[in-house]
């Protein structure tokens, strides 16, 4: 007999304001169009707050608020001050984190026990990383003696992990000398507004950080605008093509964070559950809303059906359902629209032959959802195995010889990350060597420290963001 299954909600209030405006020069702005758009929980459909959408004017106002707080304040200052500031933003994280993990899981649909044990804890992480560069400069690039801040840094970040990767991007920044604009995604604009009113708690000095929301128009009003220095984007490949054409010829930095289509390798002497564990954290971590995701598991032939019986017994027992509870697994779709986007691709692995496979869970009645899935039978040419789906959809594909993983890996226009499973180390090491990704791990996966440089290859983009490399593109020699 089943036992009753008893929630465990999180309880933590978090007081969400009716309306939120822009962070400009340190006070709280008005958009000067005056629209608003609203903020959704995706896993009960109810609108949060209403936000303000940012127009080129107030991109303007606030490149504006960040060179003078470049000018005025923040590059002039002693750079051990300057660290006092990061500390600061870095221990109200900490302060606040639970506060911050609900509103993140409120706002985008994240299990509780993510957005509290990985995001928030590995967004203060990063402050605390970097603050402890802001006085050692010199000693981060080879032959600079004294590396200047580049000025005024426009960041744009992507939904699946709204406080964390502006984290990624305001840290290094800031540590740096520079000042920022931040562009929050549509769906996902809380944490990063809560963030704002932690620099603004922590005294930073006013136009240090701004933060404007908005859509899609706002990011290209703050790539196309003159007064930035440097891009730092984290977002779909589509996107970061366009920026880098809207960008080519002129002055500014760019950085690319972008899509990835990451292979996880499991060889038949690897530990079968152990890899299990991986390959699940793998693709089924924030639903696969994941840049970094295992989406195409590579499987030695010989395991194939071992791998295949136990994944089907696995993915029976993770949870699925609502967010705040501290047992979910899978949480909610960030959107609609992204939940469309998961849907069709699975209808095309459908389609093209592959065969489905899926817990069977009931879904909630409200809210997007999509059960933790896998597809067996997939062919190098289907569209789900060569399109990033940032959904819980995993492909598995079969491999014979250490060679022939390595060139199915490869065979992909992006170049994230990568894992590797075996019971070998010098196999290990000759397949991770020979696989064209910025980030390869070696039994285990997702798997993230700031000291840790991370970024991609080809299509994955480029730069680096975290440790030395990360300090990189916020430094003019
Ligand atoms: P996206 O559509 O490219 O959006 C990313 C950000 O850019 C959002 O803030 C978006 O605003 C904004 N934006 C949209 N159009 C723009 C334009 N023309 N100019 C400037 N900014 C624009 O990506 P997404 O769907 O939010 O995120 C998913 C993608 O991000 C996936 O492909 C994933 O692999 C990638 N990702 C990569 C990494 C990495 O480190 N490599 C990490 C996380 C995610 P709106 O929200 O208003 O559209
Ligand atoms: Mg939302």
């Amino acid at each position: 007999m089943a036992l009753a299954y008893a929630p465990s909600i999180e309880t933590t209030p978090v007081r969400i304001r009716h309306r939120y405006d822009h962070f400009i020069g340190g006070r709280w702005v008005r958009s000067s169009g005056g629209e608003t758009f609203p903020t959704v929980n995706p896993a009960t459909e109810e609108e949060l707050a209403q936000i303000a959408v940012g127009t080129a004017e107030d991109i303007d106002r606030a490149v504006a608020a960040a060179r003078q707080a470049y000018e005025k304040y923040w590059r002039p200052m002693r750079p051990a001050d300057r660290a006092k500031y990061v500390y600061r933003i870095a221990r109200a994280i900490t302060e606040r984190s639970r506060e911050l993990a609900v509103l993140e899981t409120k706002d985008g649909g994240k299990p509780i026990k993510e957005s509290r044990d990985f995001d928030v804890v590995q967004a203060a992480a990063n402050f605390f990383y970097f603050a402890g560069w802001a006085d050692k400069l010199r000693y981060a690039l080879h032959g600079a003696q004294e590396p200047a801040p580049v000025g005024v840094v426009g960041s744009i970040v992507p939904w699946n992990f709204p406080l964390l990767m502006a984290a990624w991007k305001i840290a290094p920044a800031i540590s740096c000398g520079n000042t920022v604009v931040l562009k929050p995604a549509e769906t996902t604009p809380l944490t990063a507004l809560l963030l704002a009113q932690i620099c603004e708690e922590a005294d930073l000095p006013p136009g240090v950080v701004n933060v404007v929301t908005g859509d899609g128009r706002t990011g290209a009003a703050l790539v196309a605008h003159a007064g930035v220095d440097k891009i730092a984007f984290t977002g779909s490949t589509d996107v970061g093509k366009i920026i880098q054409k809207t960008l080519a010829g002129s002055r500014k930095r760019l950085t690319l964070e972008l899509g990835g289509k990451a292979a996880n390798i499991v060889f038949a002497d690897a530990p079968l559950d152990q890899a299990i564990e991986g390959v699940v954290s793998g693709i089924y971590f924030n639903q696969g809303h994941v840049c970094c995701a295992g989406s195409r598991l590579l499987v030695q032939e010989s395991v194939h059906d071992e791998v295949v019986e136990k994944l089907t017994a696995r993915i029976e027992t993770l949870r699925l359902g609502d967010p705040l509870d501290k047992n979910t697994d899978i949480g909610a779709i960030n959107s609609l629209a992204q939940h469309a986007k998961i849907s069709e691709l699975i209808e095309s692995g459908v389609a093209e032959g592959a065969v489905l496979h899926q817990q069977s869970c009931a879904l909630p009645e409200r809210g997007w959802f999509h059960r933790a899935s896998f597809f067996t039978g997939v062919s190098q040419s289907h569209r789900i195995a060569r399109e990033e789906i940032f959904g819980p959809v995993l492909s598995i594909m079969t491999f014979r010889t250490a060679d022939e993983a390595i060139e199915k890996a490869n065979n992909t226009p992006y170049g994230l990350s990568a894992g590797v499973w075996t019971d070998k180390g010098a196999k290990s090491m000759y397949v991770a060597q020979h696989l064209q990704a910025g980030v390869v791990w070696c039994s285990t996966f997702n798997q993230f420290d700031p000291s840790s440089p991370f970024g991609g290859y080809r299509e994955s983009g480029f730069g680096r963001e975290g440790g030395v490399a990360g300090l990189r593109p916020y430094l003019a020699v």
